[in-house]
């Protein structure tokens, strides 16, 4: 057993450790072994309107808008450096018990990440610029960005840390202070950040951060008339709630929702690569990926001898223990999500598909935890439910298609648009299919590509905004014009 100190359980609120003003508390599980892993301080509409509080009052405080915008960039390139130096191993460690993901992910891939964007944006600090715009008249004009103002933060469990990087780097990057709400099931490694923030020199308040139920601490700060700006990654359904309650306040609102993502192998492509393509884009963070490429179109002619390839492979895929180096798939996040998983593997089954390979719970160790196997449909049909919900757990549906042009069609039969791949030798085709595919991200012969460099966000009902690269700036900055009379 790994004894790991865990981070403060109480809320950070203005730069101090405090507990809920009416004292409850969260309880949270390690997937995978069902044994209570902490107790967390759950907030309410009394400690939001104190986070809220905090984070204007830093937002107005010499102590952050006295920092140059170089200043700011060294805190947060600080921040990265003990991510992924002094505290890399504690914060891979507590990812993995907390979400249950393989160590392999969290210590090579989720953490080294997140410093990444840490340090991206620390880059960024001294060039959000304005600009002088020719006008008529005699007149100097200039547009100057500024600081949204007070944003509330609110993400989901799949990548705990990663996502809340995504909102908090560039919030402070362009000056702004953040309340930020983790996921119910994974809040340590946010709450373990909001010590490293400090450690780093970040002035109280800039981050407040407040764990506790959704519909309780999270709907309060949507609500919030003090906050200027909702970012949210999670559900449609929580979603497009957050979107109704924020015009009440015309909060600007950015949305990371799900996705059902087409991964298209044609006839040409490199047949190995594709294989570990497909497979990556499904197992990899066991399907519990926004942008996870759950439908696998198959051109006719490969399509036997791909899916026996992947069968082939999925042994390697069977869960084990997360915190061994090993292990490539860990236990699926909690009891709610397992009971997903294994309803759809049913509702797989009733419409007629073939289940090829997994389908069902399995055991590990101590036969607690929330395992499920690797799981493969094949015979899918586009418009069977498998292919056309988010699942969001290792299931993978292959559907078999003719041509491009018919894969191209079924693709973009969804109701969402994050992500989508294409696998081909032929030049052509590969950037016909990218100008064709109706969502935010395309990988071409590759799959699961993320760079803070890069935007990322979703058309359609994967929600709208662009977190990431330049783009996320748009979202953390209000454009100023200022006329200048020369006359
Ligand atoms: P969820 O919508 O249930 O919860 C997300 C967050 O919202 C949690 O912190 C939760 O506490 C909070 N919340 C719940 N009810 C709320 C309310 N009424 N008001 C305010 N906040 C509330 O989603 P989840 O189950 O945590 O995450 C899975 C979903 O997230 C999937 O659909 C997945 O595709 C999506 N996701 C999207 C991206 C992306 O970048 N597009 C990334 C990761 C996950």
């Amino acid at each position: 057993m790994i004894i790991i100190p865990l981070p403060p359980q109480r809320l950070l609120i203005g730069g101090e450790w405090v507990e809920a003003d009416d004292g409850q508390r969260l309880t949270t599980l390690s997937p995978s072994t069902e044994v209570e892993l902490a107790s967390l301080a759950a907030a309410g509409p009394e400690d939001v309107d104190r986070a809220v509080s905090a984070a204007r009052q830093a937002l107005e405080s010499k102590a952050w808008r006295k920092l140059t915008a170089r200043q700011r960039g060294r805190i947060l390139w600080k921040i990265g450096d003990l991510v992924d130096g002094k505290y890399r191993d504690e914060l891979a460690t507590l990812e993995t018990l907390d979400n249950g993901k393989p160590i392999f992910e969290s210590k090579y891939v989720d953490i080294p990440s997140v410093a990444n964007v840490f340090r991206y944006y620390a880059g960024w600090t001294d060039k959000v610029c304005g600009k002088t715009i020719p006008t008529d008249g005699p007149f100097l004009s200039y547009t100057l960005r500024e600081p949204v103002g007070v944003v509330g933060a609110i993400t989901a469990w799949n990548f705990p840390l990663l996502l809340s990087s995504w909102k908090i780097a560039p919030a402070l990057c362009c000056g702004n202070t953040v309340v930020i709400k983790p996921a119910e099931t994974a809040s340590l490694t946010t709450l373990k950040l909001g010590e490293i923030a400090l450690e780093a020199g970040l002035p109280p308040g800039c981050l407040n951060i407040l764990t506790g139920a959704g519909e309780v601490a999270g709907a309060a700060l949507v609500r919030h008339p003090g906050v200027d700006k909702i970012a949210f990654t999670g559900s449609g359904e929580v979603g497009r709630r957050i979107a109704r309650t924020a015009a009440d306040t015309f909060k600007r609102v950015s949305l990371e929702l799900g996705g059902k993502s087409p991964n298209i192998v044609l006839a040409d492509a490199d047949f190995d690569a594709a294989v570990r393509g497909a497979i990556n884009g499904l197992f990899y963070g066991k399907g519990e990926v926004c942008a996870a490429g759950s439908r696998l179109f198959l051109e006719d002619s490969i399509y036997d001898r791909f899916v026996e390839a992947i069968t082939s492979r999925l042994p390697r895929f069977e869960p084990a223990d997360p915190l061994h180096e090993a292990t490539r798939m860990g236990a699926i996040n909690s009891q709610a999500q397992l009971e997903r998983v294994m309803k759809y593997v049913g509702v797989g089954k009733e419409e007629g598909a073939h289940l090829a390979y997994g389908g069902e719970r399995a055991s590990v160790g101590s036969g607690r935890g929330f395992f499920h196997r690797p799981t493969l449909f094949t015979e899918v049909r586009n418009e069977m439910r498998i292919a056309q919900e988010e699942i969001f757990g290792p299931v993978l549906a292959a559907i078999r298609v003719g041509s491009l042009e018919e894969a191209l069609e079924q693709a973009n039969q969804t109701r969402y648009g994050l992500a989508a791949a294409v696998w081909t030798r032929d030049i052509k085709k590969a950037h016909r299919a990218a100008q064709a595919l109706r969502a935010g991200t395309i990988w071409i012969n590759a799959y699961n590509f993320y760079d803070p460099a890069m935007p990322f966000g979703g058309f359609k009902e994967s929600g709208f905004g662009r977190e990431l690269g330049e783009a996320a700036l748009e979202q953390y900055t209000e454009t100023k014009s200022v006329y200048v009379s020369l006359r």
